[in-house]
Parts: C-alpha cells; sequence; structure tokens
C-alpha cells in the first residue's frame, strides 16, 4: 500500500495548484518589499491588496476590514486580546467564550484571566452546540466580548453564530468568532451574521501553513498586536509576507465559492463513513449528526486506545487523527470531547476523519474495509474492553 489516504483535513491540508502557482512570482522575480517605491515593490503592494479584496469578499466584509496576519492563533490572540486590553480602560474586564474552543481561544482567554480579566465559559451539548440562551444570560454590564467558535475543529459541529452574534449586538457588547474551520464549509457573512470580529487560516483551506487573517469590522477599535512600521495600518507591522498572502487570497476566494459544490461531493462520502462505522459494535458518533461540516466524521469506540489506532491506521497507509492529544505527550484526552460529556476512557478511543477536495470513495471504502479488523484485533488485547463486557464498567 503506497497510497496515501489522508482524511486529516482539519489539521492541515496541501497547497493546491493554483495556490501555488499564484504564489511563485512573489518568490522569484516579483521580491520587492512592499513598502518600497520601484516597480517589483509596487506590485508587491498590489499583489497583497487584491488578497485583501479576495478575503474580504469571501466573508462579505471591506477589504479595508481585513488585516493579515502570521497564522489564525495569532488572529484569535489579537482579538481576544487586543479586545479586552482596549476595553478595560472603559471597566470592560469580562470575556465569555465556550469551553470547547481551540487553545489558541482557551490559552490567550487563561492569559488574560492571569492578567486579571474574568472569563466564563460556556457549557456545551452533550451534541456539541452552544445554546445562545446561556450567552444571553452571561454577559453582564463588564463583558467586552463573546467569543464562540463558527465551527468545532474535532466534532465538526455548526454552532449559531448570528442568533449569538444578534444577541451581543442588542447588548452592545463585542462579538468574535474562530472560523478557521468554517471557511469553505459554511456560507459566512459578517454583515447579516453580526460578526465584529473573525479570524481564519491559511492551511486549513490549501493556503500555506504560517499565514492568516483577522477580520476587524469598521469602528471596532482594538490594541496593536504588533509595533513597528506602517505595515497592516500600523495595527500589525512587520514586513508582510507577500506570497504566502497572496496564497490566501486564492484559498479564500475558492474556497468560499465552492461552499455548496464541496458539500454536496463531500456529505455522501461523510454519511456513507459513519453509517459503516456505526455498524462497528457500541461504536458513538461524536457530535450532532446533521448540524455538522460536510468533512467530519468523528466517532468512539470503547474499549480501544486512540494512539493504537492510528499508528495501525497509518500502517495501513491512512492518515487520520484522534481525540486525545498525543503529540502533546500529554494523556488527557480531548477537551472538546470531555465538553460533550463524554467519559475518559470513552474520549480516548476516538477518532476524527476529515474529507478534503482529494477524498475520494475509493478512499471511503478503503477506510471501512480497514478499520474493523483493526478495532478487533486492538479489542482483543484490551483488559478495559474485557472489563466492559464483564459488565464492571459501563
Ligand atoms: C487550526 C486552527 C486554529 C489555528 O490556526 P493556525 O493557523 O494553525 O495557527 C485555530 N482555530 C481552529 C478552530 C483551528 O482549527
Amino acid at each position: 500500500m503506497n497510497h496515501l489516504v489522508y482524511m486529516d483535513n482539519s489539521a492541515t491540508t496541501r497547497v493546491s495548484d493554483r495556490v501555488l502557482s499564484a504564489m511563485l512570482p512573489y518568490l522569484k522575480e516579483e521580491y520587492g518589499n512592499p513598502s518600497s517605491l520601484y516597480g517589483i515593490a509596487r506590485s508587491a503592494k498590489a499583489a497583497i491588496e487584491r488578497a485583501r479584496e479576495q478575503v474580504a469578499a469571501g466573508i462579505g466584509a471591506l477589504p479595508t476590514e481585513i488585516y493579515f496576519t502570521g497564522c489564525g492563533t495569532e488572529a484569535d490572540n489579537w482579538a481576544l486580546k487586543g479586545v479586552l486590553h482596549r476595553l478595560k480602560q472603559k471597566g470592560k474586564t469580562h470575556l465569555i467564550t465556550t469551553a470547547f474552543e481551540h487553545h489558541a481561544i482557551l490559552h490567550t482567554a487563561e492569559s488574560l484571566s492571569k492578567e486579571g480579566f474574568t472569563v466564563t465559559y460556556l457549557p456545551v451539548s452533550h451534541a456539541g452546540l452552544v445554546d445562545p440562551a446561556d450567552v444571553k444570560t452571561a454577559i453582564r454590564p463588564e463583558t467586552a466580548l463573546v467569543s464562540v467558535m463558527y465551527v468545532n475543529n474535532e466534532i465538526g459541529t455548526i454552532q449559531p453564530v448570528a442568533e449569538i452574534g444578534a444577541i451581543c449586538k442588542q447588548a452592545g457588547v463585542l462579538f468574535h468568532t474562530d472560523a478557521v474551520q468554517a471557511v469553505g464549509n459554511v456560507h459566512i457573512d459578517v454583515g447579516p451574521q453580526n460578526i465584529d470580529l473573525l479570524s481564519l487560516s491559511g492551511h486549513k483551506i490549501h493556503a500555506p501553513k504560517g499565514v492568516g487573517a483577522l477580520y476587524i469590522r469598521k469602528g471596532v477599535l482594538l490594541q496593536n498586536f504588533m509595533e513597528g512600521g506602517a505595515q497592516e495600518r500600523g495595527k500589525r507591522a512587520g514586513t508582510e509576507n507577500v506570497a504566502s498572502i497572496v496564497g490566501l487570497g486564492v484559498a479564500v476566494e475558492e474556497a468560499c465559492a465552492n461552499v455548496d459544490a464541496k458539500n454536496a461531493r463531500l456529505k455522501p462520502l461523510r454519511d456513507k463513513l459513519i453509517d459503516g462505522l456505526l455498524k462497528i459494535d457500541r461504536a458513538i458518533l461524536n457530535g450532532d449528526r446533521d448540524r455538522r461540516v460536510a468533512m467530519n466524521a468523528n466517532l468512539s469506540f470503547p474499549g480501544v486506545e486512540g494512539e493504537s489506532l492510528l499508528l495501525m491506521l497509518d500502517a495501513k497507509g491512512v492518515a487520520a487523527s484522534s481525540g486525545s492529544a498525543c503529540t502533546s505527550g500529554s494523556l488527557d484526552p480531548s477537551h472538546v470531547l470531555l465538553a460533550i460529556g463524554l467519559k475518559h476512557e470513552i474520549a480516548h478511543g476516538s477518532l476524527r476523519l476529515s474529507l478534503g477536495d482529494d477524498t475520494t470513495p475509493e478512499d471511503v471504502d478503503y477506510v471501512l474495509d480497514t478499520i474493523p479488523p483493526i478495532i478487533k484485533r486492538l479489542r482483543d488485547m484490551s483488559p478495559l474492553w474485557e472489563s466492559m463486557n464483564a459488565g464492571k464498567e459501563a
């Protein structure tokens, strides 16, 4: 088996051919510094402004509302710290977010609470959804910002962002959404969806790693991210990553134009995958069956260790990811799966399969043939599975 079945598109994606060819001139002949005045500098500057228009058009924003960043994580850090630090002087020191955000949000919130800000972490239902009514009750006079992710990166559930945005608008509180996993999977329109700040990242949508953007609605004031030159209207200094920004522009344009086509193609593949895997004894689907993106399937197999499953899948040429944070060397199961109420031992035996533009029906069939015998082998060796079946543990 030398063919790679890549089912980890929520972790990262391949740079597309169109993105790469759009980028290459800016790594070769058009290498000028965008802040300089001669020809190759002006063309680099023009390319950045074209990319800004492409990103803005994809989410219904104005080009002047788009700021390029070093990654999605940076956009998340900037949104939270930038708003809280700015509004502190007005006595707004409270942040509302959720228990199942990406670490780019959760760890930024933790850092803010160490500085003395207060943070409310909203609960998430067993289906993996945030209740807008909980947002409403959590808002206080000193609330500066609400940050709720658009699409969860592990279980793919789509949050009621427009409803949450409307609640924030009515209460006069700013609303940020981490839309890194939403771009290309759902239609984003920051105006009607009442979004004040939005983070996105290049490498989840076929642009390179190390580039992202923060949308900041006109009139929303936040502290600069980096001090230095006048780049990004003085708010995020540093010579621009021109080629990657050009790649991001093309990637956002393509992703947003193809939402319906992508969903129409991937939904039947995802459903076949979910239905096939649910035939495995005691398999559980994590996250709402319908209110999830077409690219995501996340299941738990009690009695199985996620890491062992991933290694055995890797040996069969399948790249996937598990709910447990094995890469960090920690044995803690995923905070997302715990937030939706899974027990530790169930959360440990989880598998995320994230489909993408390159996924074929043959890939799905191959995975459906490959996984069941692996689960059986792992369960045959598992003392946990044995005790679960002896009725000692449910
Ligand atoms: C990947 C991801 C990020 C981080 O983006 P980077 O560009 O890798 O820093 C943030 N939030 C979510 C939901 C993600 O999936």
